[in-house]
């Protein structure tokens, strides 16, 4: 539990920190001259990153290996590099402005999903309780509301939850993902989803299983469409 409240305090306290310590790059720890977040060659670096990098790969290259439920989404940048370093520094060292920032530097790419987009509202992947109170902090709900900045979408918080809390993903396969996070979601006792059309959001489209399964939830339910907005995506 002690544990616990630490975290609870620890995206503050980093935040805080931030305002007296100089400020070093996210990504390669040089010291930074520009606005406090990257040093000249990462902001450089993540541009070329981002040169010939299509934000529609979720659509081209979705790798799903079940039926798709989402009906479109976007990833922002590849996880990769500059962007990864953004990803990490929000998830395990709880800077919530670093999500805010990556978000930020890719404002065209939402504006044009969102154009003549009616959306009723924008839910961030939920954490299963135990995840959430041990890091203190949701990771895709920060990137939630920063992206809500910018489109004046409304952020949905009691929709759909994390039933079960399922094992770490990273070493998994496919297939074991899918396996994963299949029963992982449940709707919200109460919420309204029928005719409703969703944006979900994550820092990181890896196979799309999870994400897919919570689509499916809300499908399942009578939503009207369920669109995906992503930070990243793994890339092969
Ligand atoms: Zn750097």
């Amino acid at each position: 539990m002690a544990l616990s409240f630490l975290n609870l305090w620890k995206p503050a306290f980093s935040s805080l920190l931030s305002l007296f310590l100089p400020r070093y790059c996210i990504s390669c720890g040089a010291l930074s001259e520009n606005d406090g977040w990257l040093c000249e060659t990462c902001e450089k670096l993540l541009k070329s990153e981002k040169a010939g990098y299509s934000p529609e790969i979720i659509d081209a290259d979705c790798n799903l290996r079940e039926e798709r439920y989402f009906d479109s989404g976007i990833a922002l940048f590849p996880f990769h590099g500059v962007a990864r370093s953004f990803i990490h520094a929000l998830k395990y060292d709880g800077f919530t402005k670093s999500g805010t920032n990556i978000v930020f530097r890719a404002r065209h790419d939402i504006e044009k999903f969102a154009k003549d987009r009616e959306i009723d509202g924008i839910i961030a992947v939920p954490l299963h309780k135990i995840k959430h109170l041990n890091r203190g902090f949701n990771q895709a709900e920060v990137l939630a509301e920063s992206i809500a900045d910018i489109t004046n979408w409304t952020v949905l918080k009691r929709v759909v939850i994390r039933s079960v809390n399922t094992k770490s993903q990273s070493h998994l396969s496919a297939e074991e993902r899918q396996e994963n996070v299949a029963e992982a979601f449940t709707l919200f006792s109460g919420a309204i989803v029928r005719n409703k059309r969703f944006v979900l959001v994550d820092d990181v489209f890896t196979t799309g299983a999870t994400i897919n399964s919570m689509a499916r939830v809300l499908k399942r339910n009578g939503a009207d469409r369920v669109f995906v907005l992503t930070a990243t995506k793994a890339v092969k």
